[in-house]
C-alpha cells in the first residue's frame, strides 16, 4: 500500500517537472516593419518583447526592403500567423501582398495596427477600413469622417479639413469608453498615459469600428481639437478582429509613451482580443490610474521576487511601485500558508543582508508585523539591537506575539 502511494507521489512529481519544462508556444505573430517616419529599429523588438512577454504570442519581426526598394520582394504567407502587427508606414506593398492581406483578415486573422501604421496606404481602400481612422497622407474629407467624443457622445463629422495632426508631446488622460470590452474591462476609468504624441483630427471609414478610449486634446496644453480623440479602436473585418492603438511613439529606448505600463497592458490585451476574442490576462497591479504615470523602463510586470529584493535598495523618495507589488502578492495569497511563506523568507533574507538598506528594511518589517510569522521573530530580535531600526523590530515583535 505504501509503496504504491510512493510510485504515485513520484510520477506525479516527475509529471510536474515534465509539465513545467515544456516549452508552450504562443500564437504565431508576425510584426512587419521595415520603413516608417518613426524609430521602427526601436519600437518593432519592444513590441515583439512586449507580446513575447505575455507567453501568449510567438512573434517574429519582418522587414519589407527600404525605401524605394523592389516590393515584389516582399510576399510573406499570412497564413501561417494568427496575429498580424503592423509597424510599417511606408512605400506600398505589391498587389499580391495586399491581396493576401486583405484574404487573411478577411477569413479571420487578427491584427494590431500600432501608431503610424495609422498613417499607412492613404490610397489603399480595404487598409483604411481596417485601421477605421488614419491620418496624414494628404488625407481629407474624401477618406471619411472626423470621429471623437464631444460632451459625451460619439460624433462622426463630415466636415472638410485635414487628417491626423498632434500638439506638443505631453501626458494625457486616457478615458475608457466601454467599460464591458474585454479589452478594456476592469480597468481604470482614467489613467494617466506617459508623454506622447496625442493623435487627433483621425479621419476613415469608421466602419464597424469601436472606440474604446480617448484622450481629450487640451490646446492649453501643447496645442488641440478641444476634443475627446479615439487612443484604442476595435475594427471587424470580415472575419478578421483588428485592435488599433494610436499611442506609443517610440524615442530612445521606448520612452515614456512605450514604456507606459498602460500602453503596454492594452497592446497585451488588445492582441489576444484581435485572436481569440477573448482576453485572458489578468490585470497587473501596476496598471496606471488617474492619480499618476506608471512607466516599466524594462517593458516587464515585475515579478514579487524581485520586488522583494529591490525593496532591498529602496530610499525614502523614490518610487514605492516594489513595495505595491508585494502588498498585492500578499493579499492575492490570503490563506495560502505555504505561498505567504516563501514570501516570507524572502523578505527575511532582505532583512538579514549588510547590503540592504535601512529605509528597505523598515519598510519589510511594516509587513511582516501582519503577515509575518514565527519564522522571522529570530531576525527581528536580531534588528532590535541595531538603532536606526530597534523601534520598527519592537513594534513587529509587539503584533507578532
Ligand atoms: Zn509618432
Amino acid at each position: 500500500m505504501k509503496r504504491k502511494y510512493i510510485i504515485l507521489i513520484v510520477l506525479a512529481g516527475l509529471f510536474g517537472i515534465f509539465s513545467s519544462c515544456k516549452k508552450e508556444t504562443g500564437f504565431n505573430t508576425l510584426i512587419i516593419t521595415g520603413q516608417n517616419n518613426h524609430n521602427w529599429q526601436v519600437s518593432s523588438p519592444l513590441l515583439k518583447q512586449i507580446l513575447d512577454e505575455t507567453g501568449l504570442f510567438t512573434s517574429e519581426i519582418m522587414k519589407t526592403p527600404a525605401t524605394g526598394g523592389d516590393m515584389n520582394t516582399f510576399n510573406p504567407d499570412f497564413s501561417k500567423y494568427k496575429l498580424v502587427v503592423i509597424d510599417y508606414n511606408g512605400d506600398s506593398w505589391n498587389e499580391k501582398t495586399n491581396k493576401a492581406f486583405v484574404d487573411y483578415v478577411s477569413n479571420g486573422g487578427g491584427v494590431v495596427i500600432y501608431h503610424a501604421a495609422n498613417n499607412s496606404f492613404p490610397a489603399w481602400k480595404e487598409y483604411n477600413e481596417m485601421t477605421g481612422l488614419g491620418g496624414w497622407g494628404d488625407r481629407n474629407e474624401k477618406s471619411g469622417p472626423y470621429v471623437y467624443y464631444k460632451a459625451g457622445q460619439l460624433v462622426t463629422d463630415t466636415s472638410a479639413g485635414i487628417g491626423g495632426t498632434h500638439g506638443k508631446r505631453r501626458e494625457f488622460m486616457v478615458v475608457s469608453r466601454k467599460a464591458d470590452h474585454p479589452i478594456t474591462k476592469g480597468l481604470p476609468a482614467r489613467w494617466l498615459h506617459g508623454t506622447d504624441e496625442l493623435y487627433s483630427l483621425l479621419r476613415g471609414p469608421a466602419l464597424n469600428m469601436e472606440v474604446l478610449a480617448t484622450a481629450f486634446a487640451d490646446s492649453a496644453k501643447g496645442g488641440g481639437t478641444m476634443r475627446d480623440e479615439p487612443m484604442l479602436m476595435t475594427i471587424a473585418y470580415g472575419k478578421g478582429r483588428i485592435f488599433h492603438t494610436a499611442m506609443g511613439h517610440a524615442d530612445e529606448g521606448g520612452g515614456p509613451a512605450m514604456q507606459c505600463a498602460g500602453f503596454i497592458i492594452t497592446l497585451q490585451r488588445g492582441a489576444e482580443w484581435a485572436v481569440t476574442g477573448n482576453v485572458t490576462q489578468p490585470v497587473p497591479f501596476d496598471f496606471p490610474t488617474a492619480a499618476g504615470v506608471v512607466l516599466r523602463p524594462d517593458f516587464k510586470e515585475v515579478t514579487v521576487d524581485e520586488a522583494i529584493k529591490n525593496i532591498g535598495s529602496y530610499e525614502i523618495g523614490k518610487s514605492t511601485k516594489n513595495l505595491t507589488c508585494l502588498q498585492y502578492h500578499i493579499r492575492k495569497l490570503a490563506g495560502d500558508q505555504a505561498g505567504l511563506l516563501n514570501l516570507e523568507k524572502q523578505m527575511v533574507t532582505v532583512l538579514e543582508s549588510s547590503d540592504a538598506t535601512t529605509e528597505g528594511k523598515k519598510l519589510l518589517l511594516r509587513e511582516l508585523s501582519w503577515m509575518g510569522t514565527s519564522f522571522c521573530q529570530p531576525a527581528i530580535n536580531k534588528l532590535s539591537s541595531v538603532e536606526e531600526l530597534k523601534d520598527e523590530a519592537a513594534f513587529a515583535l509587539e503584533r507578532l506575539k
